[in-house]
């Protein structure tokens, strides 16, 4: 399907069925009732077959061009149907699944993931090992078929709710650094697996530390090769910086025009708008090329760091606007709506800081971009 024909018969879809899809304010006051409306919107955009288009056949998607699923995020996302963040993590894993897992696993894992079966998580960071990650210690020990993991993750999104996590762990010696990491495909039931939440400060369990005491997870969970892991992470993590990122940027456009539909337009500096708008176009415009770069079939790199630091500028900016404008209702207000802007304006400081911070994004276009820094 082409992606004029897609918009135009998505939007009519989505009209229609906005009553199911619609979620209730309070119910969704929760991470648990975002995560249970997830699983509907998820459901009846895959039986009806928008969430199956621009994934490959083989893992039962309906094949076209990977901007068919961005556009579904978009769509879902501006119209306030879903919450991007949990939304786009299939975004980040399941390219990773199709390119790396063997492919009867990735055609039946996926399919899963899609129709919101399934909730997985990235097991990448660990107590003291976030921006450094080849130097992350979660031991892989392999006997016979099976790997045997103990070690610790932190900051893992949706542990709580994941039924599979994409896990790095340590399969060479302690100083193999990026050459010894190997990445599995891990069952969360897994006896061994303790999932223990961390409250953000914006009040939600939104991660949690995963402790792994002697897990067994069969040689067939491996994605790619023993010694690839760092590969499977490279390439993940672009993707957490391409199709997430336009979600986020239709999610960011909706929450200022809430802003300015909400606020007095005296209460708001016109240059602080202008500002704010001009961050958000050059997030869109650039995440344009990318999405049109994915689309292309081209391999996807250090130059969506660039995308990243513009998300995180962005958020942060519209927020900032949002504290500006909404005032001491923002800080101590005790309305639901309030709260709602406080928790959002709360969440927005992490955006410099999840999917690498904005400092590591900058070292990664100085260094691989720019050639800067190599000591001439
Ligand atoms: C909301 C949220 C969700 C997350 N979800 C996940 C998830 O699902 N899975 C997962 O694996 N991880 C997740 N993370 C973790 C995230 O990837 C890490 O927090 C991040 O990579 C930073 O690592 P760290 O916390 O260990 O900080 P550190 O690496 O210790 O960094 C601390 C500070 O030092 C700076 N710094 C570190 N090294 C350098 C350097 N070389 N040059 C300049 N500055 C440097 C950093 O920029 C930062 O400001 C999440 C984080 C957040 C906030």
């Amino acid at each position: 399907m082409e992606l004029d024909e897609f918009r135009t018969s998505l939007d009519a879809w989505l009209d229609q069925h906005a009553a199911v899809l619609t979620p209730d304010p309070l119910a969704t006051e929760t991470l648990d009732g975002q995560m249970a409306h997830l699983s509907v919107v998820k459901r009846h955009t895959y039986e009806a077959g928008w969430m199956r288009w621009g994934w490959p056949q083989r893992v039962g998607g309906l094949g076209g061009s990977t901007l068919l699923r961005a556009y579904l995020g978009e769509a879902l996302t501006s119209r306030g149907l879903v919450e991007p963040g949990i939304y786009s993590m299939t975004e980040v894993l399941a390219p990773t699944m199709i390119d790396y897992a063997q492919p009867q696993l990735a055609a039946a894992m996926v399919p899963r993931l899609l129709r919101g079966d399934e909730t997985w998580c990235q097991g990448f960071s660990e107590p003291g090992t976030g921006s450094n990650l080849a130097a992350l210690s979660c031991r892989a020990t392999r006997s016979g078929d099976v790997w045997r993991v103990t070690g610790q993750k932190v900051w893992t999104s949706l542990a709580q709710y994941a039924d599979r996590c994409v896990l790095l762990t340590r399969t060479g010696t302690p100083e193999s650094a990026h050459r010894g990491i190997t990445a599995l495909f891990v069952d969360m039931d897994s006896p061994g697996i303790d999932v223990r939440p961390i409250e953000t400060m914006h009040g939600a369990p939104e991660f949690s530390e995963v402790f792994f005491d002697d897990v067994a997870v069969p040689v067939d969970r491996t994605l790619g090769q023993e010694g690839q892991g760092w590969s499977v992470a490279m390439d993940l993590l672009p993707f957490e910086r391409s199709t997430a990122l336009w979600h986020r940027a239709a999610y960011l456009h909706r929450r200022l025009q809430g802003l300015l539909d909400t606020v007095r337009p005296d209460m708001l500096d016109p240059a602080a708008v202008g500002e704010v708008t001009q961050l958000l176009a050059a997030l869109r415009a650039r995440s344009r090329a990318t999405q049109h770069r994915l689309a292309a079939g081209e391999h996807l790199g250090p130059e969506t760091s660039i995308d990243k630091v513009l998300v995180a500028t962005a958020e942060q900016a519209v927020f900032d606007l949002v504290a500006d404008g909404l005032g001491p209702e923002v800080t101590i207000g005790d309305e639901a709506d309030s709260d709602r802007w406080r928790r959002a304006y709360l969440y927005s400081r992490a955006a410099t800081i999840y999917g690498g911070t904005a400092e590591i994004q900058r070292n990664i276009i100085a260094r691989r971009l720019l050639d800067l820094g190599s000591g001439h």
